[in-house]
């Protein structure tokens, strides 16, 4: 084994003094060497090994230990095993090594921090869920996987760019979320805005430069909004704390991605907040709504623009009384006024109470605070399912995890119904199944389940198996069942699928002519409509598209789903998936050759956009724009299959392209825009679509157009034009 150089060893140390010096005052002697152990242990477990920039291994787990003492609070148990949290996945010692030499809690937790690892799964999708569960299990894995992500992002700069994208996307997806719903603000901010660096640079750029660019007169700003308020506050004889705060730079980017708006028209950039030392004896919530109306004397507040967060806190903890006001300037100004302990709780989380409280009722009120998480996953009726719901809708895209009464966890496939979590336990549950408690409310088999839910199945022995229940269940086991229960002899299929048939047409006005049922036979791949009947009443195929088989439309849609093609060195040897270097940008071409690609439809990107490849089974690859909301849930989902893209030269290929525009309405800026088109040589119009109502024009104009590049010029000139207010780019292209 190679060994580390002196240079090397006086980092790591300097690393780990710095450890020490945070913790050292806050545990007892006993606890303290506890710590070192577990550091010599780890150091010598991790001897040699580099991470990928250079330096030695171990300063990883001693910085997301760090992290874990110094912004979450947690005590010398999360420390260990922060300390030995790569220690199983990376070197030889076993998790029965650590729990000798550790105990059983640190084991448990290194364990459930090696089977987060995501690093091995192909799936995050299937990681995701597995952090879910783990907060059940102890809440401690998962702030310390929040710890070790955070220094992840923040040495991110020494991984290859499709990595980088990859990790960054995740962090957005998934841990930022998490970390907002465990109230760890200050980590979710600084996650989010890691991750915007490395996944949108050019954007992260330019705002870090136009807040830098107007600080100067963002601290006249602050100055002279906060004077008069000292000098009432003053007066009142109330002790607090005025600062300001700046948005971080990804809570500006989404906004103006969400609203439209330019950097300028964000207006809550500045926030500033009044922390109260409460006086004993008065509440709290009290105090900060006294400031509230001294507040408001002063400066006049945005009607429906006060929240309070303190009479109904958020289910993170947050409380908080916001109010936006009109500042000097003319500016509008957040207001957050709160008292100190509700500044602990909304910068660190629950966590961070605890911690600054002292004492050694330290771990015991951790404890509190963790089995309260767990409460809030597991009552039915606080805002667990709100929880859930959120991530649920992106995170179990594939998969749902559903409880019985009892707590025992199921996995369905996402669009489960009651029906089919019935067959899923017991076959004889399913063919009596009447309905269920879903949360305690009574719901029909049919009720579509969300992951979270708890479900009670009901039965009625008078219950039987219907046909129709094949239309409500999607899993492969319930709907074998299903059929298996239904022995019926072929007429009897038949006769009921011509009654389906013919119920279902009825319902659309359709009559059964015989050209109507050749169209269905054919699109089913049959040869006769005895077939096609028998078929639907065995419940073999479903009905739901009948409308688009049987009127063929005719519209000229174009929906072109453009298949290029690019070339690459020809490799010797071709195997199909998974010849393609990752590592490398793949180069898209406008000529065909051996491999194909295709521009994704959800994104339009064009040649210049800036761009990143899903490879599909096949070595087929999409490519979608880098903001493309599908393409973010497919780093996050499938993040191996990500490539890095680069345009070559593309000239002959013209692209369909939309923008949406609007203004002021005046005689001739429909010519004008036309005008303004037809001059520019590779861009051609294919339509035009022009709309005015008071005063106010919106347009959309299909063009084909070469590259980003002219679309940029086109942009710019058409911004020239009078009265001309916004130009959008219209992503999914609508017609
Ligand atoms: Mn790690």
């Amino acid at each position: 084994m190679q060994h580390f150089t002196k240079a090397e060893i006086r980092q790591i140390n300097d690393y780990y003094e710095d450890l020490l010096s945070e913790i050292r005052p806050r545990f007892s002697k006993d606890k303290l060497d506890r710590v070192q152990k577990a550091f010599e242990f780890a150091n010598a477990a991790h001897d040699g090994v580099k991470r990928k920039s250079g330096e030695p291994y171990i300063i990883h787990p001693i910085a997301v230990a760090k992290i874990v003492s110094h912004d979450l609070g947690l005590g010398t148990t999360s420390i260990i095993a922060s300390l030995l949290h790569d220690v199983v996945e990376d070197t030889e010692y076993s998790l029965e090594d650590i729990e000798n030499m550790f105990g059983r809690k640190v084991s448990e937790i290194v364990d459930g921090l090696t089977k987060l690892s995501g690093d091995h799964n192909t799936k995050q999708a299937l990681t995701f869920r597995k952090v879910l569960l783990t907060l059940s299990e102890d809440v401690r894995i998962i702030l310390i996987k929040m710890a070790d992500r955070l220094h992840n992002m923040r040495t991110l700069e020494s991984m290859p760019p499709h990595k980088q994208i990859k990790v960054a996307g995740e962090t957005l997806y998934i841990y930022a979320p998490l970390a907002h719903r465990l109230g760890l603000h200050t980590i979710k901010s600084e996650l989010e805005d890691l991750a915007l660096k490395y996944k949108n640079p050019e954007e992260y750029n330019r705002i870090l430069y136009q807040l830098q660019d107007q600080e100067a007169n963002r601290n006249y700003l602050i100055k002279a909004f906060i004077e008069p308020l000292e000098e009432r506050l003053k007066i009142e004889n109330i002790d607090c704390s005025i600062s300001s705060r700046l948005k971080s730079i990804y809570s500006i980017w989404e906004k103006m991605q969400k609203k439209g708006v330019s950097f300028d028209e964000v207006y809550d950039i500045l926030a500033i907040r009044i922390i109260v030392k409460p006086k004993p004896g008065i509440s709290e919530k009290r105090q900060c709504f006294d400031i509230l109306s001294i507040l408001t004397d002063i400066y006049k507040p945005k009607p429906d623009r006060i929240r309070d967060w303190i009479t109904m806190p958020k289910a993170n903890g947050y409380e908080s009384l916001h109010v936006t006001v009109m500042g000097p300037q003319g500016r509008w100004v957040e207001v957050q006024i709160r008292s100190e302990r509700m500044e602990r709780i909304a910068e660190h989380g629950f966590a961070a109470h605890y911690k600054y409280k002292g004492h050694d009722s330290q771990e015991k009120e951790m404890d509190k605070w963790l089995e309260m998480i767990r409460e809030i996953l597991q009552s039915p009726d606080t805002d667990a399912y709100e929880f859930l719901d959120e991530f649920k809708l992106n995170l179990f895209a594939s998969e749902i995890a559903v409880f019985s009464p009892k707590g025992e966890l199921f996995n369905l496939p996402k669009d489960s119904t009651v029906l089919d979590f019935a067959f899923e336990i017991h076959t004889d549950l399913g063919n009596k199944c009447i309905g269920a408690k879903v949360n305690q409310k009574l719901r029909p088999i049919s009720y579509v389940l969300n992951s979270g839910d708890q479900v009670e199945i009901l039965t009625s022995e008078k219950q039987k198996p219907q046909i129709e229940w094949l239309k409500i269940a999607s899993t492969a086991k319930a709907r074998n069942k299903i059929k298996n229960a239904f022995k019926m002899e072929k007429s009897r299929h038949l006769q009921l699928g011509k009654e389906m048939v013919e119920a279902e047409l009825k319902k659309l006005n359709i009559i059964p002519t015989t050209n109507t049922l050749k169209k269905m036979t054919a699109h089913y791949n049959l040869s006769n409509k005895d077939q096609l009947y028998s078929q639907v009443g065995m419940g073999f195929i479903e009905l739901n598209d009948i409308e688009n088989i049987v009127k063929i439309k005719s519209e000229n849609r174009i929906t072109r789903y453009w298949k290029l093609t690019f070339s690459r060195k020809k490799k010797t040897d071709e195997k199909g998936a998974g010849n393609i270097d990752k590592k490398k940008p793949f180069l898209l071409r406008e000529e065909p050759e051996s491999e194909t690609y295709s521009l994704a439809k959800c994104c339009n990107p064009i040649p210049g956009d800036d761009v990143i490849g899903y490879i599909l089974a096949n070595d087929q690859i999409i490519i979608h724009k880098k903001d493309c909301p599908k393409a973010e849930k497919f780093i996050s989902s499938h993040g191996d299959r990500l490539i890095t893209a680069k345009w070559t030269n593309f000239k002959k290929l013209s692209y369909l392209t939309q923008l949406r525009l609007n203004g002021f309405d005046r005689v001739g800026i429909v010519n004008e825009v036309t005008n303004v088109i037809s001059k520019l040589h590779n861009i051609n119009m294919r339509t035009v679509k022009f709309d005015t109502h008071d005063g106010i024009f919106e347009g959309d104009l299909y063009i084909y157009i070469h590259n980003a590049q002219d679309l940029q010029k086109l942009i710019s000139e058409l911004n020239k034009l009078k009265g001309i207010n916004k130009i959008e780019r219209v992503e999914h292209i609508s017609e």
